[in-house]
This record gives C-alpha cells, structure tokens and sequence, in this order.
C-alpha cells in the first residue's frame, strides 16, 4: 500500500521504517529539514536499537522515502498522523497544535477514499474535532494509538501486543484498509480491537495511566520501606509472585520520565477536569508526586552519603537517558538528578552510552564526559539509569579510580552484595544493605 506518516521522531520514524519493511510503499514527511536530510540518507536521527538497519534497508529498496513538503503526501492512500502532543507550557493539558497543524496541512492533499490514520496519543475528544474536515475530502478518520516502548520500538511495532482501531460508526472500509496495512502483525496474531474514537483514545491513556501508577505504588513502599528497615525489592519479588500483580514495572527507583508517562497522567487529570470529571483521576497527581518525590530522595540520599553537604564533592553520575537503550533525555529522571546536584555546588561529571548531546542541548552548564572520566577521582557515584554497561561495572575495578567508594543506586539495578563486599557504602532507594 501507499502510505504516508506524518511527523518522523521517534514514533513515526519506526513506523515509516517498519511499515516499508514489511513491504508498504512508504513517504514520510517532518517539518524538520535537518530530520528529513538524515533519514534520507539511511541516517536515524535518534538512537533506537535495528531502526539505522531498517533505514538503509527500505531506502535501498526504494520502498521509504522522506519529504520536508506536504504535498508528497498527495499519492498515498492511508496518512498516519505521528506528530509530538507534549505537555503545554506552564499548563498539565496536552499542546495539540501540532496534531491541528497536521491536519490542516494533510487536509487538502486527501482524495476520495483515503484514510487517516491517529496515532498520536490525544486527549479524549480530540478525533471527532477532525472527523468533518476528513469526511469532506470523502476520505475517512481512524484513531490508532500506538504502545511502542523506546527501546524495542522496532519490536513493537511490527509486532504489537494489541492494535486498537477507533473508528466512525460502522466505517467497515477503514477497518479493512487497517487490517491490510498491518496484515503481517494480524498473521503472527497481534490481537485487534475495533471500537469508537473515544474509547481508542482512552485505551492509549488509562494504559499509560495505570504503568504510572504501578511504578509509583512501588516507590510509595519505597518510601516506607525506608522508614522500617523492609526491602522494596523483595517485598516486588514477593509480590509479583501472585499472577494478578505481576513482577513487570514493580521496579522501585528514581521513577519514570520521558516523552510520554509524565506529560500523558498530567494531560489525563486535565482532560478530566475539562470533563468534569478531575475527581476520578485525582489519585493521577498523587502518582505524579510520589515520582518526583523519588528524584529528591536520590539528591537527599546522595547528601546523606557525603556527610551533609555535596558542595564541591565530585559526583559521578552514570546515565542521562529515561531509560537505557534510548537517548531519550524528555523529562529524564537521570538529567535532573544531574542538574539538581549541580545546582547544588557538587562537581558533576555526567555520562551516558547515548544520550550525551541531547542533554547538552538542554543543559550546556554540566561536564560531560566517558564513564572513566566520571569515576576519575569520584566522592559518589550515581547510577540514575540502568544501562547493561553499569549493571556489570566491576565494583572492586571502580573502588581502585574513585577517591571515595561511595555508591547510590538509583535504580536498584546493581548486585548490592557484590558491591558492599567489595569495599563500597552501597545506597539503594527503599532498601537497606550491610556494608
Ligand atoms: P517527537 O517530538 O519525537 O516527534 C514528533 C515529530 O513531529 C517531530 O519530528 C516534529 O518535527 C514533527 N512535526 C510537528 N508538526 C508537524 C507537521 N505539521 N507536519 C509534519 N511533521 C510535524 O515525538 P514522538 O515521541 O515521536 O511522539 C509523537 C506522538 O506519539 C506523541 O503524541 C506521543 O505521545 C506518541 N507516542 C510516543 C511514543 C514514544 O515512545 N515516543 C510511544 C507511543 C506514543
């Protein structure tokens, strides 16, 4: 099929590639020329694991291209709209200028039995304030969130857990166009669910709303944890044991971040309220707090270690990114712990696999550097994300180039016992360990 997708970061760049893997003729098209100039030439630009493989592939096989100009959408049948929903400035709702400014660029390039394709994550309500514009052209309007993690993005997209189509009542041709496109995700048994727009956009929320609010009841017995002597991550494993909880995001630690969970629970609660309806999504800002929370505790914990004060005491902190495996840095909870320990007078040297220049962009007052030159003389370390090269940094190799062995495991993704054996003050969050 001929297809477009517009916006190409890190959704729709995936998708692009993966739907001309898959064998769809494929144009995607981004306002940012820089962007466009890179993926034309192969190069992706953001770091996500077998998209730079996909890239080269589909642009060799002259199945994916890429244009800075709408109308080069003009000869594709089904439009995906993947352009960025992030939080407003100095408000919790989500800024949908973008996705309206798709919509009004797509619009006159729409023929007869085209189809366009959500796959933004929107507030509930927002598919129907486009529905007309859509159905004018003769062409028809399908809400499709998309689940893909960062980091198995590729994975997820080629093969979802689930595809949720949201679509105007009864509209069987969208329905069958959908299932065309994803006909080799449906054949290796990707679930389908067919619903209305409505309940399409608020599968994408509630399912972001609930990982959130999992990650946060953890670090909330975290917290207690702290004040008893318990050990979070037993009473995880403990719990995780009984099927109906499950062991998945029971990880206690710094918290989440990135381009989604934060600014999608905040979008929700305001949504809500529009709705009036803030009182059944209050518990949302209570999981907002008890994460940022977290990020202090870290800072506080970090402090405790150097005996009250971080001012000019060298920290190392290892990882920038929101999660290893991305070089994703939006609402990082890695880059605040940097920023705020920095603010604090402490010496920060600050590292990451991937995601050093994007946190350069946004904060150009840290030291970057290689994690040999973090651990350099170190006071404290700081493992804020747990990418597999910090899970299995030897700690007596570390012990011999740090000047005090002091760590804070931020994530809880170090052998705490391999660590305290090895000589270290060893910190996690909600956990207690003998040195
Ligand atoms: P992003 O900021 O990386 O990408 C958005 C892209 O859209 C940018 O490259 C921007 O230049 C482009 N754009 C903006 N206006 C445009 C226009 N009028 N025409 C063409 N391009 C335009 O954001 P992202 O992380 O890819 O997220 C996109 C959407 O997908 C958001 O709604 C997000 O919540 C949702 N989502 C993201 C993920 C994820 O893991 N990143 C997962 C699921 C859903």
């Amino acid at each position: 099929m001929k297809i477009s997708v517009i916006g190409c970061g890190y959704l729709g760049s995936v998708h692009a590639a993966s739907l001309a893997s898959v064998g769809h003729d494929v144009i995607g098209i981004d306002v940012d020329a820089a962007k466009i100039e890179a993926l034309s030439q192969g190069r992706s630009p953001i770091f996500e694991p077998d998209l730079p493989e996909l890239l080269s592939e589909g642009i060799a096989s002259g199945r994916l291209r890429f244009s800075t100009n709408m109308a080069d959408a003009r000869d594709a049948e089904l439009h995906f709209i993947a352009v960025g929903t992030p939080q407003s400035a100095g408000a919790g709702s989500a800024d949908l200028s973008y996705v309206d400014g798709a919509f009004d660029d797509l619009v006159p390039y729409l023929t007869e039995g085209d189809v366009v394709v959500g796959k933004s994550t929107v507030p509930v309500g927002t598919a129907v304030t486009h529905v007309a514009a859509v159905e004018a052209r003769g062409a028809h309007l399908v809400w499709n969130p998309e689940f893909l993690r960062e980091g198995f993005a590729v994975k997820d997209t080629i093969q979802p857990d689930r595809l949720v189509y949201g679509v105007a009542d009864g509209d069987e041709y969208a329905v069958q166009k959908l299932n065309e496109v994803y006909a080799t995700a449906i054949e290796s048994s990707s679930p389908v669910i067919v619903t209305d727009y409505a309940t399409a956009e608020l599968v994408k929320v509630s399912a972001n709303a609930f990982l959130a609010t999992k990650i946060s009841f953890i670090n909330a017995m975290a917290e207690i944890a702290e004040v008893t002597g318990a050990d979070v991550t037993k009473l995880a494993d403990a719990i995780g044991h009984d099927n109906r909880i499950g062991r998945k995001f029971l990880n206690a630690g710094v918290g989440f971040g990135g381009g989604c969970l934060p600014k999608d629970i905040r979008a929700f609660t305001a949504r809500a309220e529009e709705l009036g309806r803030g009182e059944s999504v209050a518990f949302l800002k209570e999981v907002d707090a008890i994460n940022l929370r977290r990020r202090e505790r870290v800072v506080e914990l970090v402090t405790e270690e150097l005996g009250g004060s971080v001012f000019q005491k060298k920290v190392a902190v290892l990882g920038l990114a929101f999660k290893p495996n991305s070089d994703d840095v939006r609402d990082s909870p890695a880059l605040d712990v940097a920023v705020r320990l920095n603010g604090l007078g402490a010496k920060v040297v600050a590292t990451d696999p991937e995601a050093i220049a994007n946190s350069r962009a946004l904060h150009p007052q840290l030291v970057y550097g290689t994690t040999d030159e973090a651990l350099a003389g170190a006071d404290a370390v700081v493992v804020v994300t747990e990418w597999p090269e910090y899970k299995q940094l030897d700690p007596a190799a570390v012990h011999e180039v740090v000047r005090t062995p002091i760590v804070i495991d931020a994530r809880n993704c170090l052998d705490a016992d391999a660590w305290a054996d090895a000589g270290w003050e060893y910190a996690g969050l909600g956990r207690q360990v003998k040195n």
